[in-house]
């Protein structure tokens, strides 16, 4: 393993070429996006998780290594989203530099529960507050570039904040009693916690409440209470239990891409504005959610 990284190393210099861009691994797309928004064509992003396969799922391999070996600086999503991530500090070198955007931002908890919802993108506040760090980094690398580092950070801030602007007032259509945001797993904790709903999920965080009858009564229940009238499953995903579930409390169904990964939707204000729109068909007054 030792030998094939070490060979590896020796090639892939030559592979990519002299450049003198800088190279950052990153561990999600998202973080490939803003990497190259901040620095343009003074950053390579060498993506270690193509968005193929379930992100919950995914664990480097011996060619996701060599690539990271590669880059001085490698972004990670933190709070637990990689729980690879210590073995991974173990097998690269000390010239890679790992920084967990994750752990510089506040938690939000799925309600009842001290577990931290790693989805901290479905949040356009706290990608702002990603960005910043990711700002620093980038200049602590090339200081010398700071200044347009800079510039491409402000652009950046000022659509994020008008992304929110834009979702609060798209959601202010939904009465408040409607603000229940019913998904699978808790990955919008962070969203709720932004616009003012409430979440619920039915499998936890990441998916240890599956499968569990007991719970499941006890969601039912509370979602009757609750006069849920829509719940969101994911966007790509077939699943059946969400739509079965929709089915006993006589609610709709609406997809969420909550991943912050989509074929369809390249770009983080695309996947966002389209999960803004799912919630306002499904919650908003006057609109039926659409039927399964
Ligand atoms: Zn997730």
């Amino acid at each position: 393993m030792l030998r094939l990284l070490c060979l590896l190393l020796c090639w892939l210099p030559c592979a990519l070429g002299a450049q003198d861009a800088l190279r950052v691994a990153v561990l999600h797309p998202l973080l490939g996006e803003l990497a190259q928004r901040l620095g343009g064509e003074e950053v390579q992003v060498l993506p270690l998780y193509s968005g193929a396969g379930d992100l919950h799922d995914f664990a480097p391999g011996t060619a996701e290594l060599a690539a990271a070996a590669q880059a001085p600086l490698l972004l990670a999503c933190g709070k637990g989203l990689e729980p690879y991530l210590e073995d991974l500090r173990r097998s690269l070198p000390e010239t890679t530099r790992i920084v967990e955007l994750g752990a510089t931002l506040p938690d939000v908890c799925l309600p009842g529960t001290t577990v931290a919802d790693p989805h901290w993108w479905n949040s356009p506040a706290q990608v702002r507050r990603a960005a910043r760090v990711m700002l620093g980094e980038l200049c602590r690398q090339r200081p010398e570039r700071a200044a347009a580092f800079t510039e491409r950070f402000r652009a950046l801030s000022t659509e994020l904040d008008a992304l929110h602007r834009e979702a609060a007032l798209r959601l202010a259509a939904i009465p408040p009693e409607q603000r229940v945001l019913v998904t699978g797993h808790a990955a919008f904790c962070h969203w709720c916690a932004d616009f003012g709903f409430r979440p619920v999920a039915v499998y936890g965080v990441a998916h240890e409440s599956e499968g569990d009858a007991a719970s499941l009564a006890a969601l039912l229940a509370e979602l009757r209470r609750a006069g849920a009238r829509c719940l969101f499953t994911e966007a790509y995903e077939e699943d059946r239990g969400m739509v079965a579930l929709a089915q006993q409390l006589g609610a709709g169904t609406q997809a969420l891409i909550a991943d912050g990964i989509s074929p369809e939707h390249p770009g983080y204000a695309d996947i966002f504005r389209r999960n803004v729109q799912a919630v306002c068909d499904g919650l908003a007054d006057g609109k039926e959610g659409a039927q399964p």
